[in-house]
């Protein structure tokens, strides 16, 4: 019998006007000096000024640093930032890559070195042994679900190959999820961040890992996801839509601690080659993907096409998504979306060396890789 550990720790505050208590729960920790740490697009719109009205009190400054696929020279120049203030906390305030930068410039205002010695496979990877300032999260997204999380993704400057560090340090001390703050996001990008939200509930049921409290988030995660998203992309304003959506994309992350698959993979990678962005790549790649999961996993299939509403058993579950990528607007294939027959070598090589497809339902070979993306393209 092997013992199994579970913990799902992380107090979050979630509802309109959350982002009001920020400044209260830092105060209550001690913290003065806050750095928030944002993207850089994010950086000029109100939604920030509007947000940084609650941190009155506080001495806060601000690094909107982040931009693209965040990179490790991203994530240096923000703990530079963070030890010019003399910062005590860090706010990260913004989607996925903002969130990310911000865990790792909490741990790079405390460690030595660069932040790439931190990722899980380096040769002589470096432990986080230190105590973390403290962090908390503000997503402006629903997707990646990173305020939740105990990774972050960093892409080397060069290569722009995606890298990950995994610690529990990196868990924020709380989350403020507030959909407020989701309320402008344009209906493509509520789209696409939308698709990762429910890949991920999809995916990590989908995996073959013993987490049944995980299974349970993923597949209430995917029933919230699969009836909000059509009405958040077609009534931006929709504060009840944009709510589940985020509460969705929590659930996500949180159940992925029993980790992705296949789908996944192919993201990575098509991040990495051809900067397509995370969300769009999934919802690119997950019909095709689940179609050839389909003989492993019947009856998870079953349950999925059950809380989704779809009709028709397991055998329907891939129509849906295909229809339900139609209603969002996300159309055509790889192809259409700038990734080249030239393109197919390198993707393959990064999605088969992603740790990613390890717990997808059936074993992967780069032969299915490379047929998983002509068929997507
Ligand atoms: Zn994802």
């Amino acid at each position: 019998m092997t013992i199994h550990r579970f913990s799902f720790p992380t107090t979050i505050h979630f509802g309109p006007g959350a982002r009001r208590e920020v400044a209260r729960h830092l105060s209550d920790a001690g913290c003065r000096r806050p750095l928030s740490v944002t993207d850089r697009a994010l950086a000029a719109l109100p939604v920030l000024a509007e947000f940084r009205t609650h941190l009155r009190g506080l001495d806060a400054a601000l690094f909107d640093g982040v931009f693209g696929n965040p990179t490790a020279s991203q994530v240096m120049a923000g703990a530079a930032a963070f030890k010019a203030h003399g910062a005590d906390s860090v706010i990260g305030f913004g989607g996925g890559a903002a969130l990310d930068v911000a865990k790792l410039v909490g741990v790079m205002a405390v460690h030595e070195g660069d932040v790439l010695e931190y990722v899980w496979d380096h040769p002589q990877v470096r432990p986080i042994v230190h105590a973390l300032p403290t962090f908390v999260a503000l997503p402006t997204t629903a997707g990646t679900g990173s305020e939740v999380g105990r990774s972050s993704v960093v892409s080397q400057d060069d290569t722009h190959v995606k890298r990950v560090v995994f610690s529990p340090r990196l868990l924020a001390s709380a989350v403020f999820a507030d959909p407020d703050l989701t309320l402008g996001l344009p209906p493509a990008v509520t789209a696409a961040t939308g698709m990762d939200a429910l890949t991920h509930n999809i995916e990590s049921y989908l995996s073959p890992a013993y987490h049944p409290l995980c299974d349970g988030i993923a597949l209430e995660g995917a029933r919230i996801a699969a009836r909000a998203l059509p009405v958040a992309v077609r009534e931006p304003g929709n504060l009840s839509a944009r709510g589940d959506m985020m509460m969705a994309s929590m659930m996500g992350a949180i159940a992925f601690q029993k980790d992705l698959g296949a789908v996944h993979a192919c993201a990575h990678a098509l991040g990495a080659v051809c900067d397509l962005h995370h969300g769009l790549a999934n919802a690119l790649m997950i019909d095709t993907v689940l179609a050839w999961n389909g003989e492993a996993a019947g009856e998870k299939f079953d349950e999925l096409a059950h809380v989704c509403g779809v009709a028709g058993g397991g055998a329907q579950l891939v129509p849906w998504l295909k229809r339900l990528k139609q209603e969002i607007g996300i159309v055509g294939g790889l192809a259409q979306h700038g990734v080249k027959p030239e393109h197919l070598p390198r993707l393959v090589e990064i999605a088969s060396a992603d740790i990613c497809h390890q717990t997808n339902p059936r074993p992967c070979t780069a032969a299915d890789f490379e047929r998983f993306f002509r068929a997507a393209m």
